[in-house]
């Protein structure tokens, strides 16, 4: 049997890290948290959160994640920084490894989110950063007075867009069908702001600049077939998100977009490796369902090291 380092490791230290971290601390588990970049995830980049409870005017990414870890170090989680680049599950011992390391778990948390789904046009990967975002709190106020593009229909796309009015003198909405998916009351705010003008049933073929920055996106009706060139100086994408999970291989079962399947206690394919939040197959991803995955994940992977004993 190979030596144990932790009871659990769990990999990532956004919302779902955190409160599996949180539950699993309170437990006195021997746990390690791993995070590739600064714990929080994708909450950093979020300019205002105002649908998870306790905060009645709402709270900003950054100051839900300052909260989030302020509680988790009064518990005294260990987090350590690093990249998870693949798991070996095939033994009772699960193994984690980071660059030039592994890792001996009893049982594994995964909570390492996701990202945002690419378009895929020409244009999109040579102007990141110089015109194309996606991330709007980050990158907004560079558009004050300008004209930008934002692609997508999701609560994302609507509320995002919002915000960019704080700044930008137009933005385009551009959403491939003649409706909207955000939440009713999003949308009546979108419709209600004399900034963001909304372009139906069109996607983004190309965007296109020189080598300072974007200049215009090239659009497709995707009913007429039409074509035309809008003049933006950015272009912001919030058409879905993909899995953090290009560790994982072929270890666990995953669904069709390569989210990893759980069952209720949000156990994976593999006994003792939970997932929790975005990474895993579940029909809403939000702050609230990350946090109540992972509590439930925590629990689970507590009852499964006792099992053990
Ligand atoms: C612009 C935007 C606005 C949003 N607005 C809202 C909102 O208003 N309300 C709401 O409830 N939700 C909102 N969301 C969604 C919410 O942020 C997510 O549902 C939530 O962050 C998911 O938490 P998570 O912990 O599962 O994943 P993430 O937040 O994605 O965190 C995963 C973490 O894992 C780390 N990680 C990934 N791979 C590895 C690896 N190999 N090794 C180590 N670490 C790794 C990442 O660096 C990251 O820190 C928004 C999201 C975005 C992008």
């Amino acid at each position: 049997m190979k030596s144990i380092d932790y009871d659990l490791v769990i990999i990532g230290g956004g919302p779902a890290g955190l409160t599996a971290g949180l539950y699993a601390a309170r437990a006195r588990l021997n746990i390690l948290l791993i995070e590739k970049l600064v714990p929080g995830g994708q909450i950093i980049s979020t300019d205002w959160i105002e649908n998870y409870p306790g905060f009645p005017d709402g709270i900003s990414g950054v100051d839900l994640v300052g909260k989030m870890t302020e509680q988790v170090k009064r518990f005294d989680l260990n987090i350590e920084s690093g990249e998870v680049l693949s798991l070996d599950l095939s033994g009772p011992v699960k193994e984690v490894r980071l660059d030039g390391k592994t890792i001996a778990a009893r049982a594994v948390i995964i909570a390492s989110g996701a990202s945002p789904r690419k378009l895929g046009v020409p244009g999109e990967d040579t102007f990141y950063g110089k015109g194309v975002s996606f991330c709007a709190t980050c990158d907004g106020p560079f558009y004050r007075g300008q004209k930008v593009a934002a692609v997508g229909g999701g609560d994302t796309a609507v509320q995002e867009s919002i915000f960019l009015t704080k700044f930008a003198e137009k933005v385009y909405l551009i959403h491939r069908r003649d409706e909207l998916r955000a939440s009713m009351i999003l949308q009546e705010r979108a419709f209600a702001n004399d900034k963001i003008e909304l372009v139906w049933d069109s996607v983004v073929t190309s965007i296109n600049g020189k080598s300072d920055g974007v200049e215009n996106v090239d659009l497709k009706n995707v009913k007429t077939g039409e074509t035309k060139t809008l003049p933006v100086d950015g272009c912001f994408i919030w058409t879905g998100i993909a899995p953090n999970n290009q560790f994982v291989g072929d270890s666990l079962k995953l669904d069709e977009y390569g989210f990893v399947i759980t069952d209720s206690k949000m156990e994976t394919s593999v006994p003792g490796v939970f997932a929790a939040g975005d990474v895993r197959t579940t029909p809403l991803r939000q702050v609230i369902t990350a946090a109540g995955d992972a509590a439930i994940a925590a629990v689970s992977a507590e009852h499964y090291i006792e099992s053990l004993k």
